[in-house]
């Protein structure tokens, strides 16, 4: 099978169309058109000659996802596509437009996810492969396509769609340089979020990147007991060694960092734990380069109930007594499953071969 445009670098790209005899700028028209066209295939390009058109369709493809399905939440912002890979397998990508102000897409960086949180519907799935480059950035090249026929574009990218960005390292960060590429999609490095279940190599790898990218590390509990029996990567990387590697990623980058917390009714949202949390973090000092969001739970695997308003709301109070911002956010889209911890491929369509 040929190789996915998206999956082939600028190096490779050129030497291409060099071979060709090609003009040098050809290359910057084709990579524009990629992340900008809205073109459904190469022959679109009209731009190019015919020619050339049908050289890039013999050796590359257009893209290496394909639409299978797509549902829109009630809120009439909040779009979850199924995509199928070239394999047969699928994953999903959300859009989330905020008001008109911006739009952010959320993206799978793994078919299905191997860590097993306990509350997360891509964990039942187990791992079935990493994504390519080129399968991670398609995904908001078929955002952008669809923003592009209404004058809009993808502003903000948050890599918190099944799987765990940090375990398929290579081709994500090859995602993100394209994302950020100039002559790509040029988006800034700092509208594009990474979240990790707390990898601790790899955070303290991406700290070395030089990237100015966000990063939301997500702890779920303020203690091993209970992180273990929700989170299994726990018991490789405690809450401490999570902690301390935060603390090393913000020394390094100077960036502030997003500590994402799920609350599950009767399990982590007491005010103790919530003492505990706030201490924990403050004892890393600079209190003020970390944030706290505070997700009720969806619906979802485990049989999980969200706390009240009322004791989400002690829990954020009881965060700021520790100087430690805390926000409750609520996930949109909840209505189509499409919300934090309740993207899944549906049954039998994981595998299923083209
Ligand atoms: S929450 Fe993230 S890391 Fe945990 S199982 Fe789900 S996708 Fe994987």
């Amino acid at each position: 099978m040929n190789p996915s445009i998206t999956d082939v670098d600028a190096a490779t790209l050129a030497a291409w169309l060099a071979q060709r005899g090609e003009p040098a700028y050809r290359l910057k028209q084709i990579r524009r058109a990629i992340a900008h066209s809205t073109a459904a295939d190469f022959g679109g390009l009209t731009d190019l000659p015919l020619g050339l058109r049908g050289a890039l369709a013999e050796a590359f493809r257009w893209s290496s996802v394909e639409l299978a399905t797509e549902v829109a939440s009630a809120d009439g912002e909040t779009r979850k596509v199924l995509l199928r890979l070239h394999d047969g397998h699928h994953i999903e990508s959300v859009l989330m437009p905020h008001h008109g102000e911006r739009n952010s897409v959320c993206i799978s960086t793994q078919a299905g996810c191997p860590m097993a949180c306990a509350f997360c519907a891509t964990g039942e799935m187990g791992l079935i492969r990493d994504l390519t480059r080129g399968e991670i950035v398609d995904q908001v090249r078929y955002w952008q396509r669809e923003l592009r026929s209404r004058d809009d574009r993808v502003s903000h990218v948050v890599y918190m769609g099944m799987g765990e960005p940090l375990n398929n390292y290579g081709p994500v960060m090859g995602s993100v340089r394209a994302l950020t590429d100039p002559e790509l999609f040029g988006i800034s490095p700092r509208r594009i979020t990474i979240s990790t279940c707390g990898i601790v190599p790899k955070i303290d790898a991406l700290a070395e990147e030089g990237l100015p990218i966000d990063l939301a590390v997500s702890l779920h509990a303020a203690n091993d007991r209970t992180r273990a029996m929700i989170m299994p990567v726990n018991r490789k990387w405690g809450v401490d060694d999570v902690l301390d590697a935060s603390a090393r990623y913000v020394e390094k980058t100077k960036r502030r960092l997003t500590f994402e917390y799920i609350l599950l009714k009767g399990v982590n949202d007491s005010v103790a734990d919530a003492e505990r949390l706030g201490r924990r973090i403050a004892a890393r000092g600079r209190t003020s380069m970390y944030h706290v969001n505070l997700i009720p739970v969806n619906a979802g695997p485990g049989g999980f109930e969200r706390p009240s308003a009322e004791a989400m709301e002690l829990f954020a109070r009881t965060l700021e007594s520790h100087r430690i911002a805390a926000t409750v956010r609520i996930s949109k889209g909840q209505d189509i499953a499409a919300g934090c911890g309740q993207l899944k491929v549906p049954e039998g369509r994981a595998a299923v071969p083209l």
